[in-house]
């Protein structure tokens, strides 16, 4: 019998989705849609302090907003759904516990009564002598007098699991193959903090056999947890899943992503007017290839084609102007109706929804070829629906001699002419050109100006067209009306 195919994403709520959690969020939906297999969410607050509700709001959001959906996992900031409810791991604290007596019970964990002072003194010396700064075990093994001693002293304590002193830990790894970690270079670690409460590392692997995960794919800075982690699923008596690390995430200088490099929240992104579509194309190349080098893919694609195989041990540099032109081309592929509907929220926050004027579908048609962000559409439609603004530019090219009687004679001439079309409008113009003496560049420039307050814009006669002949005309005059 074959294993069903289980993967989770499983953020801590301590702040937005970034770059490196979604595409892990990404790479284990695609695993699990491919295998026909499940993809849950958990939500891994045992970090009290630095959990908040509206993390968890923001990262559940991200992912929806990414067309990531989850099998089972949280529904909202408190209630989930699933057969392995709760998601959340600090409405679990039970189930761990349980686990935690059976450990100490076993032996395979005992109690810490190291303060904190105690344990920075022990890192100091470390350092000093240039030893991997590591918990030196002296509580290991206390007798029970001992520790009744000790407490009776008032002394609070922490539970740490006990690694095996010497031998290997093999983690077997989808990316790296498998990776030998020596025994005697792991500390103890922390499972039960002094202030009652389990720790990420316990948890983890607890929510990972319960739910049935078979695969766990995560970022690279997990990947020297992971000994431990295998070793407290042998102490329970539990077969390891198949893990899978990432690589990391550099920006353009080499260093790690960080704030520095730009945008690192995934809701920034959205905000910048990136499609979903584009973040999942571009995310899931972000550390992964396939053998024909293939850029542009469909989401039935990727699902056909995702492996953990493909997936590179070596940094992935995020590359913004890459991202741009991925952006660019599916919002070119996007039918004008889709991409209207995709840019509202931006229209609205321009104010340009609802106002009189052409229809949207044509005025955004006009640059569709040029919009590398949703977020640049306002400002390129604009002047359709808005009064004219000059810029600098705008107001040299007015201000030019002999313009108000360009301006002027060109509105008497357009006010009487029809059809208001496109190549009509070409000849009509070019021949006005023509009577006037004028070159083409005396007439177009001061036209396009006044009656879009810009020196560049879409091509000028069909959008002549789109904007009307009472538009065209009146926009004309009080230009000419300005330059008294
Ligand atoms: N909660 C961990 C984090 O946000 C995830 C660890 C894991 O995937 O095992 O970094």
């Amino acid at each position: 019998m074959t294993t069903k195919i289980r993967t989770r994403f499983a953020p801590s709520p301590t702040g937005f989705l970034h770059i490196g959690g979604a595409r892990t969020t990404l790479y284990n939906w695609l695993f699990a849609r491919r295998h026909k297999g499940d993809f849950v969410l958990r939500i891994e607050d045992t970090d009290e302090v630095r959990s908040t509700g509206d993390s968890v709001t923001a990262i559940l959001d991200s992912i929806k907003w990414l067309g990531l959906n989850w099998d089972e996992g949280p529904i909202d900031e408190k209630t989930d759904r699933g057969p392995h409810s709760p998601y959340y791991q600090m409405q679990r604290v039970p189930i761990y516990r349980k686990y935690l007596d059976q450990l100490v019970r076993e032996g395979k964990a005992y109690r810490c009564y190291c303060t904190k002072e105690e344990l920075d003194e022990m890192r100091r010396l470390a350092q000093l002598e240039k030893r991997p700064p590591r918990y030196d075990g002296r509580c290991r093994a206390l007798s029970d007098s001992q520790r009744s001693a000790l407490e009776g002293q008032g002394k609070t304590f922490s539970i740490r699991f006990k690694m095996p002193a010497d031998g290997a830990t093999i983690v077997e790894d989808a990316i790296r193959g498998n990776v030998s970690f020596e025994n005697k270079l792991q500390q103890d670690l922390v499972i039960w903090k002094t202030t009652d409460g389990p720790t990420y590392n316990f948890c983890c692997v607890i929510d990972d056999h319960l739910m049935e995960i078979s695969h766990v794919t995560r970022g690279d800075e997990h990947l020297s947890n992971t000994p431990s982690q295998v070793q407290i699923y042998y102490a329970l008596g539990w077969k390891p899943p198949i893990f899978a690390h990432l690589s990391m995430i550099l920006g353009p200088d080499g260093s790690k992503l960080s704030k520095r490099h730009g945008a690192t929240s995934v809701l920034e992104y959205r905000d910048q007017g990136y499609l979903p579509h584009t973040m999942r194309n571009y995310l899931a190349l972000l550390g992964w290839s396939n053998t024909e080098s293939q850029q542009l893919f469909t989401d039935e694609d990727l699902i056909a084609k995702f492996n953990l195989e493909g997936c590179q041990k070596s940094p992935a540099t995020f590359d913004t102007v890459k991202l741009q032109w991925m952006n660019g081309e599916y919002i070119r592929h996007t039918p004008i109706d889709e991409l209207i509907e995709l840019a509202k929220p931006f229209l609205q926050k321009a104010g340009l929804l609802g106002l009189p004027g052409p229809d949207l579908k044509r005025t955004v048609a006009l640059e569709h070829e040029k919009f590398k962000l949703l977020s640049e559409i306002p400002t390129l439609v604009e002047f359709f629906y808005k009064p004219v603004v000059l810029t600098p530019k705008a107001e040299k090219v007015l201000g030019g001699p002999g313009v108000k009687q360009v301006l002027l004679e060109l509105a008497e001439a357009l006010s009487a002419f029809a059809p208001f079309e496109d190549k009509a409008l070409e000849v009509r113009i070019r021949k006005f050109c023509e009577e006037k003496g004028l070159k083409a560049g005396q007439v177009f420039h001061p036209l396009r100006a006044a009656t879009t307050g810009r020196t560049e814009g879409p091509t000028l006669f069909l959008m002549l067209e789109i904007m009307g002949k009472e538009t065209v005309v009146s926009r004309l005059k009080e230009a000419a009306a300005k330059l008294d």
